[in-house]
């Protein structure tokens, strides 16, 4: 599998789930409701929530990002048996989501445990007063001892500023809150070399130290229909998470107790999963929300001379600066591209596009003369750079 960087823990043994201090738990619709009478499955929570309720007995804090409110919903407002409109959808979640929370809190109940529902927007972790404002809730929610469910708010969400998919919300959470590990409850016990149910060559991956092009290759097509999950967001998430210094398993949740079964390493009688761990040096909080940032509104196209300057750790500056493409505002996010559209690094503008295209490929003490005032030398300041 050429360069990709993989262990099967002998070198470091892979984490547990003992590991974690604060532990995101992401949980995907076809696991939570039966797909044929949109019920939630009872004992499959139940489980589950036992499980919650051991973490929290050891002094763990949880946080869980729930799927299901349009499996659970539709059914009860008889949209049944074809594929529903966008805003049916939505009206499916209104009625799901409150079934969901309920789930939740009386399965929780049973170990006294409150739970709290927190619905959020994309704009809720991209636009960054809001995303500091999330955090602080979410973290004031854990020290009163409560676990946070949360969702996509998809009644209000449109489809331009959506997540559309729980493991990308559930990183950005993560993120967030800065979480050290994150675990997605898949149908499939982790990462394959290739698709399992095509390739019977397919190898299951234990531990991912990188996330190199081969591994990315691994994740294949996004599966068809509303589920948007499959293993490209998961791969997504996994960026997200890493760049966070937060460690991620992806792992089988067709079973009782799958988190009491991450207690132990396969090896030991626990569950097969892929662990994905994060460098030993995780960048600070700025910069992992800069990297974490989905919805980049605008690209810098740079040249070779900028190029080496970036990977050498330098701010990136006007002359280095090809092309200025798409709409945004000062402290914006913006992508950092090469000629050839592969995406180098990502970071916040220190201009406007509008000013930005006017001294893109200018020296930096030219701007006051061409601007007609005397802003940064930088385009983006190597403080707001995240080098991929
Ligand atoms: N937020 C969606 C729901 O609750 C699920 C998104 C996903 O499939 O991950 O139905």
């Amino acid at each position: 599998m050429g360069t990709a960087k993989e262990s099967t823990g002998t070198a470091a043994e892979p984490p547990t789930l003992l590991d974690a201090r604060r532990l995101v738990v992401k949980i995907g619709s076809a696991l939570l409701v039966d797909g044929a009478t949109g019920r939630i499955r009872r004992d499959w929570l139940d489980a589950l929530a036992d499980d919650v309720a051991a973490c929290r007995r050891r002094g763990q804090e949880v946080v869980i990002v729930t799927s299901g409110a349009v499996a659970c919903g539709r059914e009860h407002l008889g949209l049944v048996g074809r594929a529903l409109r966008l805003e049916e959808k939505q009206a499916a979640a209104a009625t799901g989501q409150i079934r969901l929370a309920h789930a939740y809190q009386e399965t929780l109940a049973r170990h006294d445990v409150t739970v709290a529902q927190v619905l959020v927007t994309l704009e809720d972790t991209e636009v960054r007063r809001r995303h500091l404002n999330a955090r602080s809730t979410i973290d004031t929610l854990l020290k009163l001892g409560a676990v946070p469910v949360i969702n996509e708010n998809d009644t209000v969400a449109t489809a331009e500023i959506r997540f559309g998919d729980n493991d990308r919300l559930a990183a950005r959470v993560a993120q967030m809150i800065s979480a050290d590990t994150l675990i997605l409850l898949s149908d499939i016990d982790g990462l394959y070399t290739a698709d399992p149910r095509k390739d019977p060559d397919a190898r299951h991956i234990p531990v991912v130290r990188e996330l190199t092009p081969e591994i990315e290759g691994m994740a294949g097509e996004p599966p068809p229909g509303y589920s948007s999950g499959g293993m490209v967001t998961k791969i997504a998430a996994a960026r997200v998470a890493l760049s966070a210094g937060c460690r991620m398993a992806i792992a089988k949740g067709k079973r009782m107790n799958p988190l009491a079964a991450l207690e132990k390493t396969a090896e030991d009688g626990g569950a097969l999963c892929t662990w994905f761990l994060p460098s030993a040096e995780p960048s600070n909080a700025r910069k992992a929300w800069i990297a974490g940032h989905l919805n980049a509104s605008g690209v810098l196209v740079v040249d070779d001379g900028a190029l080496r300057a970036l990977s050498h750790g330098a701010s990136l500056l006007p002359a280095g600066v090809k092309e200025v493409v798409g709409q945004f505002d000062r402290g914006d996010v913006v992508i950092v591209r090469t000629p050839d559209g592969r995406e180098v690094a990502r970071g916040l503008s220190a201009y406007g596009a509008e000013d930005a295209r006017r001294i893109a490929g200018r020296k930096s003490h030219e701007i006051e003369t061409i601007l007609g005032y005397h802003g940064r030398d930088e385009m983006i300041h190597r403080d707001d750079l995240v080098v991929r």
